[in-house]
């Protein structure tokens, strides 16, 4: 059974460019309740981790430089189907791909600095949001 539940992050692009409270209203006109939210910075070594999946990839060391650029905002996002109407709602990685009416079709400048980032099963939706949240700024 699907989980309720997915992680997200507002990247260093889009808070640089003034869109934290563009995308937090698409997730919220989207069916998406915020049960926890944090206004913050990945250091190097938070990047490297979080983003562990990928490091043999060749764009490894620029995603975690970008990552690092500046702050972030991190949310645990809960609805019917969390994970996939999410991936739904974000669009695809590369914004030239992303359908009308995406957050990433919006918002995003490249395949790379992308806007914002959205969990791709249950387990990493758990996994990444243990990693930015304690049980007590779950809400
Ligand atoms: P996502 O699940 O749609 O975020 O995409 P992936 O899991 O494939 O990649 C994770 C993140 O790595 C993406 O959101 C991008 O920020 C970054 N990324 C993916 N492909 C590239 C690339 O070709 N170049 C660069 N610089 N970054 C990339």
């Amino acid at each position: 059974m699907a989980s309720n539940r997915t992680f997200t992050m507002i990247k260093p692009d889009a808070v640089k460019a003034g869109n934290i409270g563009n995308i937090l209203q698409m997730i919220n006109a989207g069916g998406f309740k915020i049960v926890a939210l944090k206004y913050t910075q990945l250091s190097k070594a938070d990047a490297e981790t979080f983003y562990a999946v990928h490091n043999e990839r060749p764009f490894f060391g620029e995603l975690v430089e970008f990552m690092t650029s500046g702050p972030i905002v991190s949310a645990i996002l809960e609805k019917d189907n969390a994970v996939e109407d999410f991936r739904t709602l974000i669009g695809a990685t590369n914004p030239a791909d992303a359908a009308e009416g995406t957050i990433r079709k919006a918002y995003a400048n490249s395949i790379g600095e992308n806007a914002v980032h959205g969990s791709d099963s249950d387990d990493n939706a758990a996994i990444e949001g243990m990693f930015h949240f304690s049980g007590r700024e779950i809400h």
